[in-house]
């Protein structure tokens, strides 16, 4: 059984708040009053002394309290950094760069400097920096060219409860470094949830649990349930607004999308109201939010007004926006699932558990009493929620993290130390995927395109689009295309009042039908030829800051060409080597139109429709090839290129056979199945 060093007893509620009267005192000052006043800096000493004492700790304590921020600072001020650096991984991309920002602050020195962060397609540390934040996915990478971490004297994975793929992955991974590396710490740390179990899992390693602040919550639900949760956050923001006492407002919502809806639909509605309210500011916060704006969520709420912040479940535990007073939450969150049997993906809106309505909940009590509007009713929460989040790495396609483990040497998947371990039809099917994608051979060895693929930072499917993109000669188009993929939907601006003008806009890219892959390439070598013109985005409702971004992974993935000694070669005329290369590393994603205008997946037979946003969406074409599997009313293909059947035989020929491709139409489907036989 674990040992628990710290009490658990909540003594002293209000410890030293810092100070009123403040006026004079320079911003550094304040900074440092504010770190005394974390919860977790009555515990410094006992917390150093306990890392002193032990190789690895699991910390646990409550969401806010200062651990992210503070134990690498602690760390630093012990000495520990003269030994190697301090590492500390974080689930989301955003709160590793947010949090790195705020450490370099208190430090007093410049965000890169002494304080870094790393994430994919973003390096931000330098030679002198010496606290370094990184996702998890990132650490997992510094391992393929440092497998001990030698340059790291102290490694935090923070967030652990997250239970991100990666960091399960890294959970197995580091336990095996400490044991051959008895001078390297390592620190487990999480908020109040399973810290049994990471003991149980890091060889009974001690608890270090030190209490948090907490005020009490109203928890309120519904008394029936909502027919749509984002007209009753909405509302419900408003009546709050209106109604209650000034205190901020946090809105948790699934993605992206719910939140530049919900954002667009509150103003309008606020403009409504005219004048005689008092200001609503309202803050979005996701991961692709450029981080000028992300910086906007900190900033103090101005006298009189209210912020109302719109957060992915990157506000559950991972940031901490201090001033919340309300929560709403719809009880959704996007989530990535996944069927072992058919290896097909998808992104889901998908109820949460009990465990994350809790901590939703407590984000309301931080500095004061607060209410959190649950928009569902106590039965369907008693009855319907489970009680935890199902870890990602069971419901989640492995291939990335496979190709990752082969890369590291590690031969038999079947017996890594995994905290949970996957469905052993999750591993096999990746292991096929792989085998299909040509990146391990028979005897499930890494093979030299396997290699090559596993040098970008990208999903296997992407990687080897690039590598066999050398063959059809297209390698410049490609990466520009890869490039395009990873900024995703939110390259197109289609506000509400200029939708048409947007469409009109967008047709442009598409002429001659030539999907939404080659539709990509034209809006990036376009905006190429403006010399990268600003105006040019705005003219064809195109977001310049995806665009810039966009540019910036296509510079990294054509340093990673020459990487692997990939020759960047243009073949611009020939869109069918460009698709070829598309289908070369997407041929598992190729479905087959229907008599009734939809798609039936071509291996594993299921039902999907091309998105309406797509250019090809009332073509039609017969054949495609599609990127991601996104569903909400329906099961829907994300940007989709038309293939030629022939192709699959020539390129994929262990994967397909004739029969797959041959052209006749459905007749052996069974009547007696009760469907419409189309
Ligand atoms: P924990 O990791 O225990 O959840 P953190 O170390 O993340 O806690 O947060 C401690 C405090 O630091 C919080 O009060 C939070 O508001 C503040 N903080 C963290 N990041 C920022 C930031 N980027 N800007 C302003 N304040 C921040
Ligand atoms: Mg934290």
């Amino acid at each position: 059984k674990a040992s628990v060093l710290a009490g658990d007893n909540y003594e002293d509620e209000m410890h030293a708040k810092p100070s009123q009267d403040s006026a004079g005192k320079s911003a550094f000052h304040m900074l440092q009053e504010d770190r005394k006043a974390l919860p977790i800096y009555t515990y410094r000493d006992q917390l150093l002394n306990a890392v002193k004492d032990h190789q690895v700790l699991i910390i646990v304590g409550e969401t806010g309290s200062g651990k992210t921020t503070q134990i690498p600072q602690y760390l630093h001020e012990a000495g520990y950094t003269k030994l190697g650096k301090v590492g500390c991984t974080q689930p989301r991309r955003v709160a590793a760069m947010s949090v790195a920002a705020r450490v370099a602050q208190e430090m007093g020195g410049k965000l890169g400097h002494e304080v870094g962060y790393s994430i994919r397609f973003e390096d931000c540390t330098s030679e002198k920096t010496i606290l370094k934040y990184m996702t998890d996915g990132m650490l997992l990478r510094e391992l393929l060219g440092e497998p001990d971490l030698g340059s790291y004297s102290v490694i935090i994975v923070d967030e652990a409860h997250e239970r991100t793929l990666r960091t399960d992955i890294l959970f197995g991974l580091v336990k095996d470094i400490a044991r051959a590396r008895p001078d390297l710490k390592l620190l487990i740390s999480s908020a109040t949830m399973d810290a049994e179990k990471f003991s149980d899992f890091f060889d009974q390693a001690p608890i270090f649990r030190f209490p948090g602040r907490r005020y009490p919550v109203d928890i309120c639900f519904t008394t029936a349930p909502e027919a749509d949760y984002m007209d009753a956050a909405i509302t419900t923001v408003l009546t709050i607004h209106v109604k209650e006492p000034l205190g901020d407002v946090l809105v948790f919502l699934p993605g992206q999308e719910e939140i530049e809806a919900v954002e667009e639909n509150l103003k309008h509605k606020i403009r409504g109201l005219g004048t005689k309210i008092r200001e609503l500011i309202i803050c979005p916060i996701y991961a692709n939010l450029p981080s000028e704006l992300q910086a906007k969520i900190f900033e103090p709420t101005p006298e009189g007004a209210r912020k109302v912040v719109l957060a992915t479940n990157i506000a559950e535990t991972s940031l901490t926006i201090d001033g919340i007073k309300y929560v709403v939450d719809p009880g959704f969150s996007k989530m990535k699932s996944y069927n072992p049997r058919t290896g097909m993906e998808s992104l889901l809106v998908t109820p949460i558990s009990k465990a994350s309505a809790t901590q939703r909940t407590g984000r309301a009590g931080r500095t004061s009493p607060g209410k959190c509007y649950r928009l569902y009713t106590a039965f369907n929460y008693y009855n319907d929620l489970e009680d935890n989040t199902v870890p990602e790495i069971q419901r989640t396609n492995l291939a990335s993290v496979v190709l990752s483990l082969k890369s590291l040497g590690i031969h038999n998947l079947l017996n890594f130390d995994f905290m949970d371990p996957p469905p052993s039809e999750a591993l096999i099917k990746s292991l096929e995927l792989l085998f299909a994608l040509g990146a391990l051979n028979q005897l499930g060895e890494l093979t030299k395109a396997g290699r090559r693929m596993a040098e970008f930072p990208l999903d296997p499917m992407l990687s080897k689009m690039i590598v066999v993109s050398d063959k059809y000669k297209c390698s410049d188009e490609i990466i520009s295309i890869a490039a395009m993929l990873s900024i995703g939907p939110s390259i197109f601006y289609r506000p509400k009042d200029k939708q048409v003008h947007a469409d009109n806009a967008m047709k442009n890219f598409h002429v001659g039908n030539v999907g939404d892959h080659i539709a990509f390439l034209k809006i990036y070598n376009s905006w190429k030829e403006t010399n990268y013109s600003t105006q040019w985005c705005y003219e064809n409702y195109i977001q310049v800051r995806s665009m810039k971004r966009a540019r910036d992974i296509r510079d990294q993935l054509e340093g990673l060409l020459e990487r692997v000694e990939i020759d960047v070669s243009s073949n611009a005329n020939e869109l069918d080597s460009i698709r070829k290369s598309i289908v070369a590393g997407f041929f598992p994603h190729t479905a087959k139109l229907q008599k009734n205008g939809s798609y039936r997946t071509v291996k594993h037979p299921q039902t999907v429709h091309i998105h309406p946003a797509s250019g090809l969406s009332q073509v039609l074409p017969r054949w495609v090839v599609y990127h991601q599997l996104v569903l909400t009313s329906k099961e829907y293909m994300r940007q989709v290129t038309e293939l030629k059947p022939e192709w699959l035989i020539e390129i994929a020929p262990h994967y397909y056979q004739l029969k797959d491709v041959e052209d006749a139409t459905s007749k052996k489907m069974p009547k007696t199945s009760g469907r419409a036989v189309v």
